[in-house]
Order: C-alpha cells, then structure tokens, then sequence
C-alpha cells in the first residue's frame, strides 16, 4: 500500500511539475495572410500553443525545454489536402496490391507517413486507399503509437462500375474479388455506398467524377458518374456531415460536380468559364495536383512500366493542365494545397510550392495553400492552419525566409506534431 501511494505521489508530482517547451522563433509567419514577425516565443504545453510572447522568454530553466530557432522561419505545419499514404507508384504497384495484406500495407503506409512528416505535412487528407488499413494508421497516429501526420481519410473511392476507382488491369477473377463495396450504379446504389464509407470509418467522401489517368482503361477523362448519382452522394453525405471531394478532369463532369455541391474538386485540369463561374458561386476549393500531372507525364515520357492506356491519358492532359489552373487562380477560385502524393513519391510533397510559383502565385498566397486554405477546407480551421494560443501546435521551421524565397519549403528542419518534435536539424 505504501508503495502504491509512494507511486501515486511520484506520479501527480510529474503532472504538476510538468515542463512547457519554448520555441524562440527568429521569424515567424504565424497567419501568412498577416506579415511576418521577428523575435517570438511560442510556449507549448500539452500538445498545444498556450502564448505565443515578445522576445525570447527563459522559462524556467530548471524544468522547461528551450528550442533555439533564433535562426530559422517558423510556420504553423503544413497540410496536403490530397494523398495516398498507401500507395506508391512504380513498376511492382500493380503487383504488390495482390501481394501485400491490410497489415503490410498500413505498416508500409507508416513509413510513407514518417517520410511526409518528416518533410513539415503535419496533417494529410488521405483520398483513397483500402479502408481497414488506412483507418487504422489514422488511428494509431492518433492514438501516438506510430508518428505521422494527423490523417483525415476516405477509405475506398466512390466510382461507378468501371469507374476510375473501380479496380482494373487484372483477370477477371481477381477484379471480381477485389471489387470495392463503394463501387455504385445510381442515385440509391450510391446512397448506400455514401452510408457505406460512414459505416466503416470514412471521415470525408471520394468521388471520382470523371475518369482518370492511372487507370488501366481507356474510357478517357470525361463525367463517368451521373447528375443523379452525384446530387444523391453530395446529399448522403452532406447529411451524415462529411465533406465530399470529387476526382475531375474533363470540364463536363467538373461542372456537374460543382452543380451537385461538391466541397472540392481535385486535380480540375480542364476547368473552363463554366466551372470558374460554379467555383465562385458555391465557394468549392479547387485542389490541383499539380506535381501528379508533372510525374506521370515524365513517367509517360520515359517509357517504362506505364501501360498503353495510361500513357496515352497522361500525355494528352500534360500540355494542358498549366493554362486551366492558371485561369481559374487569375479569376479567383480558392485553391488549397494538394499533391497526389503516392503518384510522386510520399516526402517529396514539398514539389509542389514550385509549381504553384510557376502558375503565378505570390509567395504568401502559396504558404496560405498549404495552411490556412487546407485548414479550412478539411474542416479544421478552429485547430489548426495558423499559429495561435489555443491551436494544436503542429509547427515546423526552415532557414531562410518562405515570403522570399519559396523553395526554402522543400527543406524543413524542424517538424513538431501535436507538441511532440518529430524532427530537428537546427
Ligand atoms: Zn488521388
């Protein structure tokens, strides 16, 4: 009994006497629609920003932990809107889907989440993966058993039969046996499908509005699923509160998309006057990958492991995509960070921001992408995207200055996730 309460003691000593960490932040960009600020502190305890101060406070130095980053530019963490932690393109993908289990594929899935931390993305949204492993590797990142960026996850896509989600490129048998429970055929088959993903864990719906490149068929990039379809999964979803984001290339089935509510549209390559106009009227957040269009058409080009079908799709759109999403920032359309990542390879996210430069974009405007702009768009405003007393402290750091130089954003050195320091090289 003694030690039991000799225990007890130690333990709630520990608790009161519990150390706050303090960042000193040479700059910091804490709301990059704000301008920057030199000479902060950032005080972080459990797992939060409680004051961000003037100067660099001391603490107390008997029991808090000091970060110097005296010398760095320190953000709030960023966010991928777009990912696919369980997949990685390359020529034993096709293969390793039938090779690999649920279990295999989560625990090499952690490793992809690691690497994406790793590189300052404190937060994905993860549009489509197979849902018992991709639920569970959101949830033991939750739980702090595995590091990884906070995951806001799809599960399965939601596609019409054949559809761009649809499984493709295997004998008929093994389609047959893969096929996914969210694969639907009209407004009440998809109804359930939208009921389907809640069930199991879905906490955002994935549509694919139109086909898409890396499937293996050649059904080109026009609408695949129906207006009726569409409105009915944007209802379902809507009401059960999941956001839907919809998978778009050619503008018919972007615009019907938009049409039925959609909250994003993804990729959005060949958007035209139409789909600017449906963009500015719901307020829907265009996503546009534009780091996938640029690693399968390098991949197109060289050849390789790529599938006729495929191929063909990917050379097409190349050329293309650039001017579409050029037009829709010059008009307006709100634009969150996204990558497609698992299509280039997870960690390499940061490809991205030079892209989103080469479209026109300020600076401050593409740092937004990637923190506010996401914040919002994944329904997490009120936690994350900006750095403030209050917010979860997901907050990374680079040498050099974002507001100046963009591409420092490839290079992060220190990578904190809900308090715990995934990384740091300063
Ligand atoms: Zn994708």
């Amino acid at each position: 009994m003694r030690h039991l309460l000799a225990a007890l003691a130690l333990c709630l000593c520990a608790v009161a006497a519990r150390a706050d960490t303090i960042i000193h932040a040479g700059r910091l960009i804490a709301d990059p629609r704000q301008p920057a600020e030199s000479e902060k502190s950032l005080v972080i305890a459990d797992g939060r920003i409680k004051a961000i101060v003037d100067g660099y406070v001391a603490g107390d130095p008997e029991k808090d932990r000091i970060i110097d980053l005296r010398s760095a530019t320190v953000l709030p963490g960023l966010i991928d809107s777009h990912v696919h932690l369980l997949f990685e393109l390359g020529p034993k993908t096709a293969l390793q889907r039938l090779q690999l289990s649920d279990v295999d594929a989560a625990f090499q899935g952690a490793m992809h989440a690691r690497r994406t931390l790793e590189a300052g993305f404190t937060t994905v949204r993860d549009l489509g993966d197979p849902p018992d492993a991709i639920f569970g590797l959101r949830d033991a990142i939750a739980k702090g058993w595995v590091m990884g960026p906070r995951i806001i996850a799809a599960g399965s896509s939601i596609s019409g039969t054949g559809g761009h989600a649809d499984v493709d490129g295997y004998r008929r048998k093994i389609l047959e046996m893969m096929t996914p429970s969210t694969i639907c055929d009209g407004p009440y088959d998809c109804r359930r499908a939208v009921r389907t993903a809640v069930k199991y864990g879905a906490d955002v719906i994935k549509i694919t509005a139109t086909g898409g490149v890396l499937s293996d068929a050649a059904t080109g990039l026009a609408q695949q699923m129906a207006d009726d379809e569409l409105a009915e999964i944007v209802r379902t979803a809507h009401a059960l509160g999941r956001k839907v984001a919809a998978h778009a290339h050619g503008a018919d089935g972007i615009n019907a998309a938009l049409r039925a509510g959609v909250d994003s549209i993804e990729h959005g390559s060949m958007l035209d006057d139409e789909s600017i106009r449906l963009f500015r009227k719901t307020g829907a957040w265009l996503v546009p990958t534009l780091l996938a269009g640029r690693t399968v058409a390098e991949q197109a080009e060289k050849g390789g492991f790529l599938p006729p079908a495929i191929r063909d799709k990917a050379l097409r759109l190349a050329p293309v995509i650039r001017d579409h999403i050029v037009r829709a920032y010059k008009a307006g359309v709100r634009i969150a960070f996204g990558t497609d990542s698992g299509v280039s390879h997870h960690g390499d996210n940061g490809r991205e921001f030079l892209l989103l430069k080469d479209i026109g974009m300020k600076n401050a405007e593409i740092i937004a992408t990637a923190t506010v702009n996401a914040a919002e768009l994944l329904g997490l405003a009120d936690r994350i995207g900006t750095l403030e007393a209050g917010k979860e402290a997901d907050i990374i750091a680079v040498a050099g200055d974002p507001l100046a130089d963009i591409a420092v954003l490839q290079h992060v050195g220190f990578v904190m996730a809900r308090g715990h320091i995934a990384k740091n090289d300063f």
